[in-house]
């Protein structure tokens, strides 16, 4: 049976101190304990239900970490101050000194920079792979292999990882399989298609208001409990704690996901259809001739679309920065970084949010220097945003 996230989120009765149906908000760092041996038993983690310290755990955000939980279909989640926290912690705390990982070449450009250039500096050595060749990837597992990391969509090729295929993998190997789901929540749920830690960052659909960076980590109950072990786990110890303030607005949107990624894809594939006709090379994973359409199709939970990235390649960079400007002007959106906003967003991956990539590389996973990766927002009359995106396409002489 399909797993139906959105109706996950529905059924949870999250009630405030008083009844109130917004969870109240423990606006507190640290709390109180009736019973000394309360507290020391809190510090070994014993005992169920007891608030100790909010780095450890806050009740505002262990709302949201259920709501998120419920989401993924995983025992449990923890959330972070930002998606890099969640993504560095997590990896942390599954690899140490000697240990070996297998990548996607193509991931968010932080992400790439945290493997390709941090982690090699504590003894982790990092191989990367073309997350559709099989091949590649299986060679690339060696005995001290722990881990193998990909995006469900990549950033910002919009390649569709094939969770269960590369589940079977690590199985096998013996190693853990970890999932950036950030470019779509609800649309696949990559804990039930096999893979072992599923990673967010927030601040893209799931909060999508851009007011916030936010992250999480989901996966089971014992390895969250192993991430806020006082002693040894990497969130206790690292710190990367989300404030429940933000906690509380992020649950309230988490809220709308649903129907904003209904609005978000049907938007995107309105916009995809009209950049093909008009003669652009583009890439959207909902559409047919996208190499991993059947597949998504296949693992995708139904009802939310294919979500709201697409990628055009205007070949050179010159060309993309005179038609995002346009498109500025025009007021199709902004030029800026990030994604899963209300507006549409568009950005030169190659120059910005994958800068960390050095060219070479870049050259070597397709990644055109002329890409521009839309974020495409929830207007309301996308003919209308066509039609100026249209304009600034013939005013730069892109078409
Ligand atoms: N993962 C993906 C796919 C991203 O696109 C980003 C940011 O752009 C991150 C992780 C990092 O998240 P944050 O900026 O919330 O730290």
């Amino acid at each position: 049976m399909k797993h139906d996230p959105a109706t996950e989120i529905q059924k949870l009765k999250q009630f405030g101190e008083f009844g109130d149906v917004n969870p109240s908000i423990t606006d507190s760092s640290t709390f109180t304990f009736l019973g000394a041996d309360t507290m020391v038993g809190t510090f070994h983690g014993e005992t169920e239900g007891c608030f100790l310290y909010s780095r450890h755990w806050n009740p505002t955000n262990k709302y949201l970490s259920d709501a998120l939980a419920a989401m993924e279909g995983t025992e449990a989640a923890w959330v972070t101050g930002s998606g890099m926290g969640a993504i560095t912690s997590a990896i942390l705390q599954v690899c140490s000194a000697g240990d070996h990982i297998i990548s996607s070449v193509t991931t968010y450009g932080g992400t790439f920079a945290f493997l390709k250039n941090w982690l090699p500096r504590f003894g982790i050595e990092v191989t990367f792979v073309h997350i559709r060749n099989f091949d590649m990837i299986e060679k690339a597992f060696k005995p001290n292999t722990k881990l193998l990391y990909t995006e469900s969509l990549t950033n910002p090729l919009l390649e569709v990882s094939d969770i269960p295929r590369l589940a079977q993998l690590t199985k096998k190997h013996h190693a853990k399989l970890m999932v950036d789901n950030t470019f779509t929540p609800m649309i696949l749920s990559p804990f039930k298609l096999g893979a072992d830690i599923v990673v967010y960052s927030m601040t893209k659909f799931i909060n999508g208001k851009n007011d916030c960076v936010a992250g999480a980590i989901c996966g089971s109950q014992e390895f969250i409990n192993n991430l806020i072990d006082v002693n040894s786990g990497t969130a206790m110890l690292l710190g990367p704690v989300l404030d429940p303030l933000r906690s509380s607005s992020i649950l309230k949107n988490l809220h709308t996901l649903h129907i904003r990624l209904q609005q978000h894809s049907k938007n995107a594939t309105f916009i995809a259809a009209k950049f093909k006709e008009a003669g652009i090379r583009t890439v959207y994973p909902g559409m047919p001739e996208h190499p991993e359409h059947a597949m998504m199709t296949k693992h995708m939970n139904p009802g939310f679309g294919y979500g709201g990235m697409i990628a055009i390649d205007m070949v050179t960079a010159e060309r993309a920065n005179k038609l995002m400007e346009a498109m500025q002007n025009k007021g199709v959106g902004y030029l800026a970084v990030s994604l899963g906003y209300f507006k549409t967003l568009f950005s030169n991956s190659g120059s910005s949010t994958s800068s960390e990539v050095p060219a070479e590389i870049q050259k070597d996973m397709g990644l055109s220097p002329g890409l521009v990766r839309f974020s495409v927002g929830l207007d309301f009359d996308i003919q209308n945003t066509w039609n100026y995106i249209h304009e600034a396409l013939v005013e730069t002489k892109s078409i």
